[in-house]
């Protein structure tokens, strides 16, 4: 891990190397991890750029808003598999919160995302202030249409626009090859992918497998503030979608019994507030009556005073 005044190091190691030959060599050090290529961490948009234009292709760029875990170290992976450059961005994007309360005690340690990242082998951190995401003087939104109204869209007026702004910033600054998201979030995912078509922004958007903990929870930086009672509670989430995907399974198509199906999941776990289930589209985000084509089956509920989503796809094949 280096600062930015460091960059020079990188530079150097890098500026000759022909972006094949970089991956080539990455995949080698792969299997070295005291050989880790430097992490530098920058925090201008300027220093962004200036590092960027020396940076072989294809280039991997990872958000995260930091308090990082498995499945943010599964997407970083991925793109070090797939990049010659990998660069992962920290940045808990204050229009993407509904109440300023969230976006307050949203977890933060930077230091020790700034361990997780070196460890994974990342090129380049972006954690920038405020002021260079969104300098003084902003204002503009980016509004995704349809499949940003229902679900999350719905619970939480106005959150998808946070995200496709500074996530169209991110592409803009970046101009990644490809970037790397979780299927955690399946409807972001759905959202983001609309917007790169949309604004003609050419990163491919790859969606990640959600990455669980043994019992099932999906990894969120949410869960830290679940109470050892709420966390015992919490796989519940993960056993209606199972149950759920199961009865799909073996054969249930109507979706207001695959709905219910969850609902009665739920309703064993006192401590389980559901927000909404659904089964819609997995397209288009319509709820369905009858499954007859890829589905989505997501929920939000709320675990004490934490609210968490997760999402299992109802596909045949
Ligand atoms: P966040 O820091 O929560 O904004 O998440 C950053 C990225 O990590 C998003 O693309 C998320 O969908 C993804 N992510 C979060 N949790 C998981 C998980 N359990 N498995 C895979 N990806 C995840």
């Amino acid at each position: 891990m280096t600062s930015c005044a460091d960059r020079s190091r990188w530079a150097v190691s890098r500026s000759t190397a022909t972006s094949e030959r970089h991956v080539a060599a990455r995949r080698e050090r792969r299997v070295r991890p005291d050989d880790r290529p430097v992490t530098v961490v920058l925090r201008t948009r300027t220093e962004l750029r200036a590092a960027l234009a020396e940076a072989p292709r294809p280039i991997g760029l990872v958000p995260t808003m930091g308090w990082l875990h498995d499945g943010h170290r599964a997407l970083i992976d991925k793109a070090r598999a797939e990049d010659a450059t990998v660069v992962v961005t920290i940045f808990v994007n204050p229009r993407q919160f509904n109440a300023a309360a969230d976006y307050t005690k949203y977890p933060r340690d930077e230091a020790r995302d700034l361990a997780i990242i070196a460890a994974a082998g990342a090129d380049i951190v972006w954690a920038p202030p405020f002021d260079e995401v969104y300098p003084p003087g902003f204002d503009t939104a980016v509004a995704v249409g349809a499949v940003a109204r229902p679900l999350e869209g719905a619970a939480r007026p106005g959150h998808f626009d946070g995200v496709a702004t500074v996530v169209a910033i991110l592409f803009s600054l970046v101009g990644a090859d490809r970037a790397y998201f979780g299927q955690k979030d399946a409807q972001q995912v759905m959202v983001i992918r609309q917007m790169a078509r949309d604004l003609a922004i050419g990163t491919t958007v790859v969606a990640c497998p959600t990455i669980r903990e043994p019992d099932g929870l999906a990894f969120s930086s949410r869960n830290v503030h679940l109470s050892p009672g709420e966390r015992a509670a919490a796989p519940v989430i993960r056993h209606a979608l199972v149950a759920a995907r199961d009865a799909y399974l073996a054969g249930e198509r109507a979706g207001d019994a695959l709905r219910a199906t969850m609902r009665q999941v739920l309703a064993t776990e006192p401590l389980a507030d559901v927000d909404y289930v659904s089964v819609a589209d997995g397209v288009t985000l319509a709820e369905l009556q009858a499954v007859d084509r890829v589905g989505l089956a997501s929920l939000a509920v709320r675990i004490g005073a934490t609210r968490l989503i997760d999402n299992e796809i109802l596909d045949r094949t």
